[in-house]
């Protein structure tokens, strides 16, 4: 039996990660699976200047089988993220197809670290409002650093009290910002995205460096990693952190609660006054179930669904690709409810940093032919990625089999005219594109996931208070997404950061 603490902490990614930051020095045992990174050695140069002096395929090709997932997370130095996943947190599904992270840091060591917060219109339905979580939003903007411009976007995005200059924007964004700007479409919005990169030096971390290297690798410190926050807080003795503990399930006891984990040397229970899940709504998900045993409940489940609408710039065609631009996302459009029958946010990217490989099969000529010819079309490609908002239904829910897999279903049909109405706002932007180029994602595979425990007003089983304590128990905590009771289009993390904090904050000595 381990030694109490005040405050167990489960999982490391960004809810976890702002959790502990709330809680340091107030007794906390943060635990964790933890994979690290892979040895891969560290790329420290502009990834177009080190193809000209090494052979950098390893670091850029997996040639390991791997499932259809997000291209960054096939990259060998990145692969961690989701490494055992379907060993440790096995999910069976037909209609879902997401991934799990055991990591470190969690997704966010791959993430596109877009950061923006919910407004009141975003968060109906929820029993808390903006002003519960401007303070938090606040204390984790200046822990984190964020980027962006005080634009068309700025009242959707909300106000940041510090921003950092925007990314330097690419050619073919510049032209879609200036055409948007002469022509403003009905119902859209482009702007600058808000990034958790820094622009500027921070004690310890450099400004972002321009060197494209975030499709193959982590770690760059301009960009906001949660894995940094929970070593400095353990390096400092702020927080214990325990990897190598798959936590399985807990129980309250008259003092507390007992957490049960599982690692390489057996079972360990620990021991702590108050619990925080924070596991990725999956998995947190995964151990309220198991810590019931209950195998027939059927929790919501949430994700943003993304349509993938690739943009031809003609007069780009041919041109030198920048090494010097990012591969963060460029630009956000959002899409107006009255206009487009739902509220949509979309991120546009070039198509530099991403490896040639992605593209070269799918071209309908021979490989050297194919080769050569994206030589000229890649400078001049965007993509676009539309998030879908969500709202939970009967035919979208986890359930926990007895073997301790989750099953899931996810029954989801975009708009059938969402791709055309898209395609006609570019088109209005002198670009090419067309409606039967678009791909719609599986549910799953925007890996924004939630829902399964919602914060309620007056919360029934398996829902959670305001505070974010779980109905039905004395003192267990739920902070990740889970929390969600429904999705707007927005990306998600930045408020689960901020309610981690808020719940973390709150929590009584
Ligand atoms: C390629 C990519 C791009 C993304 N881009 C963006 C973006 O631009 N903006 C945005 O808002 N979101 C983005 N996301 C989503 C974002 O990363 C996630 O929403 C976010 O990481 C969720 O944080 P979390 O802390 O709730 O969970 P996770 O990041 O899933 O972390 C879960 C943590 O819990 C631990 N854990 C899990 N189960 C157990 C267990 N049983 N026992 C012990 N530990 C456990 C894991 O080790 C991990 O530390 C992106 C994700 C990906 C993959």
């Amino acid at each position: 039996m381990h030694a109490d603490s005040e405050v167990i902490i489960v999982g490391s990614g960004p809810a976890g990660a702002m959790a502990a930051l709330a809680l340091r020095g107030r007794g906390v045992r943060l635990l964790d699976f933890g994979h690290t990174p892979a040895n891969v050695p560290r790329l420290h140069q502009n990834l177009y200047e080190l193809r000209r002096t090494q052979d950098i395929t390893s670091h850029v090709i997996n040639l390991r089988p791997s499932p259809p997932v997000s291209l960054k997370l096939r990259a060998p130095a990145l692969e961690f993220v989701i490494r055992d996943w379907q060993q440790f947190a096995p999910l069976a599904s037909s209609t879902f197809r997401p991934v799990i992270s055991l990591a470190k840091g969690g997704f966010a060591n791959a993430w596109g670290a877009g950061v923006y917060r919910f407004h009141d219109g975003d968060l109906h339905g929820y029993p808390i409002s903006a002003s519960d979580l401007a303070p938090h939003y606040d204390a984790v903007a200046a822990h984190i650093g964020i980027s962006g411009d005080r634009d068309d976007l700025w009242d959707e995005f909300g106000p940041e009290p510090s921003l950092d200059p925007p990314m330097r924007l690419s050619h073919n964004c510049e032209q879609i910002l200036a055409a948007y700007q002469r022509r403003r479409p009905q119902g859209v919005r482009i702007g600058r995205p808000r990034l958790a990169v820094i622009t500027q030096p921070r004690p310890n971390r450099e400004p972002y460096a321009y060197r494209a290297l975030e499709f193959i690798q982590t770690g760059d410190p301009a960009m906001y990693n949660p894995a940094r926050t929970i070593d400095d807080l353990a390096n400092g003795g702020a927080i214990t952190y325990e990897p190598g503990h798959l936590v399985q399930r807990f129980h309250e006891t008259t003092n507390g609660v007992e957490v049960i984990t599982r690692s390489a040397s057996g079972t360990t229970t620990f021991r702590a006054r108050t619990l925080i899940l924070a596991a990725g709504a999956l998995n947190t998900a995964r151990i309220v179930l198991a810590s019931n045993n209950d195998h027939t409940t059927r929790l919501p489940l949430l994700d943003n669904p993304m349509t993938v609408v690739p943009i031809f710039h003609p007069s780009s065609y041919g041109r030198t690709l920048n090494p010097h631009d990012s591969a963060m996302a460029q630009l956000n459009m959002v899409l107006s409810a009255d206009t487009f029958g739902a509220k949509y946010q979309a991120s546009l990217y070039g198509c530099n940093g991403a490896p040639m490989s992605e593209f070269i099969s799918l071209l309908p000529f021979s490989l050297d032919l194919n080769r050569r010819l994206l030589r000229y079309l890649i400078p001049a490609l965007s993509l676009s990625i539309l998030f879908h908002p969500a709202e939970p239904g009967p035919t979208q829910y986890l359930r926990l089999r007895e073997d301790g897999a989750l099953e899931a279903v996810y029954e989801w049909r975009p708009d059938a005219t969402i791709a055309a109405r898209l395609c006609a706002v570019f088109r209005q932007l002198g670009l090419f594109t067309a409606p039967f180029l678009a791909k719609h994602s599986s549910p799953g595979e925007g890996i924004h996931y939630a829902g399964p425990l919602p914060m309620s007003d007056s919360p029934q089983r398996y829902q959670l208070h305001k505070d974010g304590r779980l109905e039905g128990t004395r003192r267990v905590y739920v902070c990740d997404g889970a929390c969600f009771p429904r999705l707007p289009a927005k990306n998600h993390t930045y408020t689960i950061m901020a309610n981690a904090h808020r719940i973390a904050s709150g929590l009584k000595p």
